[in-house]
């Protein structure tokens, strides 16, 4: 018989799994019991449209065969099966999977991470077997196969009988050695625990043969062994269980084994609707976002169960894009088994599911926000720029269901705070909520924009995400208070006075500025001398809707129409720098050229913004140090 080799890129997850020092190898059960659950799954939701498939419900389950002598573990389920073509498609590659490409990116991590984070699977049985046989067969055939690998170089496929439908997966574990107990896994003790940790919940019943002593016939005080067959799953679904008797544990292993993550969730929502429309849901809040969530590929959906069966992996109609984060199961008697997806979209309990969850999650999320707020910053830490998203989507259709869950870092607190924490400390005075945009919290500290702000003990919100200001921008206004970035040249914070005082020197100056402005070529719309700067000589503010940062974001979107914000130059007018633009404006109008140069440079620079011609000024400014 032919060898056939593995597909490469299944070889080396293989390999990763032979060689796997993973402490958590005992997942390699969950994963096997999990696959023969799906498989009845399959068989019997086949089963309610295709009459020729005849099934016995009380029938369908998974054994579970201990052979200590040839120390062999069996997981035989009586579910769809699987053909040649099957067994050559699903064991013989793992299609282009996540944890692969994830492991070729982060190449050098511990095998711990991609294992704990995707489950790989079938290929988990290869932690604790040198060898792995699967016989099977499909429920449309009447042939069957023998699937059979030793590891990384290959493996087989040729025909063997097998009497009944379904699958039978054998173990041959690894051999002990020193550091390493592979034959625990024979042991009832062992086998049960895993069950009951990670299985518990499966519909189907487990079953194995066990030994249990009992009084022998006629006699009472002699006992005799019997072998006999027991369940050792309680086979109620964990979302159907009451809530005060799980315990955090159960909830956070079934979330890591059923959603593939390494890292408990940071919220459980369990909940029940009684009314027109009933159901169970189980919710989690993942810790951190999924390596795929921020791209296009990524599926939001809830899985979705009615009368037992599970009809739909990824249910998207039950969760709004902005709580796309958002794992679970929902469980309701009230859908059709042979619900399609075009049906589904218009089902009004499915619409009620859906709006009932979704105002669950919002109040979750407060409730987290008001009561545990350190949780709540990593929450928004890993899903924040999705709610964000959601404000601004769609026209801000739904800006206002989402605005208290905003929350953004503020220069007084030194904190993150949320928008009606800003306007409730917002100064007597103070007309608008401020916020500053750039890279870092640090670098927006370090802004000239914002010294005048603070100068007046305004709080400043910094924000670091591209999403804020579009954010912001789509808000308008929390509380009746409008939203102001502090690089708007219409900050308008001064007294009339002030305002007057500025008004005439810039009227006196009125040459030298549009001098500066000629100079710098239409590059600017006005130069201006300000009041408002403390140390620095100059900045750049912007006039009208777009800001330097949004101007930053939209021009490295894909398109070819660049859009410029309109810049304002400003000049603090009590620093030293003036004095000398001034006398080079009576005496020395070429270099006063290459000073206008340079400084609009420089205040380009601070924003953040790249110089058009970083050679020319580099030339200018050595011009000007040799003179
Ligand atoms: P996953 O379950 O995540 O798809 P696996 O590597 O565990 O990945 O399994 C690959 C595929 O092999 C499954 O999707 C399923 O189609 C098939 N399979 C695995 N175990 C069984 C089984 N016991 N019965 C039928 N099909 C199975």
């Amino acid at each position: 018989m032919k060898k056939k080799e593995f597909k490469s890129s299944s070889k080396r997850v293989l390999d990763l799994m032979i060689n796997s020092i993973y402490t958590n190898r005992e997942i390699f059960l969950r994963e096997l019991l999990s696959n023969a659950s799906d498989a009845i799954d399959k068989l019997y939701y086949q089963s309610l449209t295709d009459k020729n498939i005849a099934i016995e419900k009380d029938e369908l389950r998974i054994l579970i065969e201990v052979d200590k002598e040839k120390r062999t573990l069996s997981i035989i389920d009586n579910g769809c099966g699987m053909s040649e073509k099957d067994l050559e498609e699903n064991l013989g590659t793992i299609a282009e999977s996540g944890s692969l490409r994830f492991k070729e990116e982060n190449d050098g991590q511990k095998d711990v991470d991609i294992i704990g984070q995707f489950g790989v699977g079938f290929y988990s049985a290869f932690m604790v077997a040198k060898k792995v046989e699967v016989l099977s067969r499909n429920y449309a055939s009447e042939e069957s196969y023998l699937w059979a690998s030793d590891g990384a170089d290959g493996y087989t496929i040729e025909k063997k009988a097998k009497e009944e439908v379904g699958t039978k997966i054998t173990l041959y574990l690894k051999d002990d050695t020193e550091d390493d107990n592979f034959s625990e896994y024979l042991e009832e003790y062992t086998i049960r625990n895993l069950v009951s940790k990670y299985s518990d919940y499966l519909r189907y019943p487990i079953m194995m043969e066990v030994e249990n002593s009992q009084l022998k016939d006629g006699s009472d005080s002699e006992y005799e062994t019997v072998k006999e067959m027991a369940t050792l799953n309680s086979m109620v679904p964990l979302w159907k269980k009451d809530k005060n008797k799980i315990t955090e544990d159960e909830y956070n292993n079934f979330y890591t084994g059923k959603f593939m993550d390494y890292e408990n969730p940071l919220k459980v929502i369990h909940t029940t609707m009684e009314g027109l429309t009933t159901y169970k849901a189980l919710l989690f809040i993942p810790s951190h976002a999924p390596y795929d969530y921020y791209i296009k590929e990524y599926k939001k959906g809830l899985q979705l169960y009615t009368n037992g069966v599970l009809i739909m992996d990824k249910c998207e109609e039950l969760l709004p894009d902005y709580y796309s984060f958002v794992k679970g199961i929902v469980d309701s008697d009230d859908l059709m088994l042979n619900i399609s997806r075009e049906t589904l979209q218009n089902d009004k309990h499915v619409k009620q599911i859906a709006k009932s969850l979704e105002t669950k999650i919002h109040n979750e999320l407060l409730d987290m926000l008001k009561n545990d707020f350190e949780k709540y910053k990593e929450f928004f830490k890993a899903f924040g720029n999705q709610i964000k998203f959601g404000v601004y989507n769609l026209y801000g259709m739904n800006k206002d269901k989402l605005k208290d869950l905003l929350i953004f870092y503020s220069s007084t607190k030194k904190d993150y705070i949320t928008l009606d924490e800003y306007v409730n400390n917002m100064k007597k005075d103070q007309t608008a909520i401020y916020y500053a945009c750039g890279e870092t919290i640090d670098k927006i500290d370090l802004m000239p924009q914002t010294e005048q702000v603070k100068k007046k003990k305004y709080d400043v919100l910094y924000l670091t995400d591209y999403v804020d200001e579009f954010a912001l921008q789509m808000l308008k206004e929390y509380n009746e208070k409008e939203f102001k970035n502090v690089s708007d040249e219409s900050l308008d914070l001064d007294s009339k006075k002030d305002k007057e005082k500025l008004k005439k020197v810039n009227e006196e100056n009125s040459e030298l500025l549009t001098f500066i402005k000629d100079a710098l070529d239409g590059e600017v719309e006005e130069v201006r001398l300000t009041n408002k700067l403390v140390n620095h000589p100059v900045c750049l503010t912007t006039q009208g809707a777009v800001s330097v940062e949004m101007q930053k974001v939209l021009n490295a979107m894909p398109t070819d129409e660049k859009i410029n914000a309109k810049l304002i130059l400003e000049i603090n007018e009590n620093h030293d720098i003036l004095n000398k633009l001034k006398s080079l404006f009576n005496d020395d109008k070429e270099t006063l050229k290459s000073y206008a140069k340079v400084i609009y440079s420089q205040a380009k620079l601070i924003e953040g913004l790249s110089l058009d011609n970083p050679t020319e000024i580099s030339n200018i400014i050595c011009e000007l140090l040799s003179k």
